[in-house]
């Protein structure tokens, strides 16, 4: 069993695609144990993103995550890291394969639907940055 963060990014919310997003990682076999929206502020947006502070895109990256509500979740379930990054596609949705989330529906490399933890370290740095261990608590 694996957990990994996913957020259907502002873009996502804005084309009423957020049951189709989740409605996916349900069908792969992926359970959803955490789940909220929230509108980020820029601040928030940055500290999530850190990692990319020095990428010539981090300004408008994080302007774009504040640009209105994301949904945020945290799924579990066998190999989820791997299979929700199989799920999105590539981060250029011009390079995505087909049937995946970002080539059926991002516009371009930045406004690209989705979000999802890449490493087990990732996963364990951005599952906590979103949820209080109440939230993620398994009942
Ligand atoms: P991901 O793991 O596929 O989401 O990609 P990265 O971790 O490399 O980048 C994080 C996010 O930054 C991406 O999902 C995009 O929203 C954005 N991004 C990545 N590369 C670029 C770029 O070259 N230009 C712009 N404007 N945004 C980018």
């Amino acid at each position: 069993m694996e957990r990994t963060l996913s957020i259907v990014k502002p873009d996502g919310v804005r084309k009423n695609i957020v049951g189709e997003v989740i409605g996916r990682f349900e069908k792969a076999g992926l359970q959803v144990i955490a789940l909220k929206m929230a509108h980020l502020s820029k601040a928030e947006a940055e500290g999530f993103y850190a990692v990319h502070s020095k990428r010539p895109f981090f300004g408008s990256l994080t302007e774009f995550m504040c640009s209105g509500p994301v949904v945020l979740m945290a799924l579990e379930g066998p190999d989820a890291i791997k299979k929700v990054r199989d799920m999105m596609g590539a981060t250029d949705p011009a390079k995505a394969a087909q049937g995946t989330i970002r080539k059926d529906f991002a516009d371009s490399i930045e406004s690209n639907i989705v979000h999802g933890s890449d490493a087990p370290e990732t996963a364990g740095f951005e599952i906590p940055y979103f949820f209080s261990a109440l939230e993620t608590m398994r009942r």
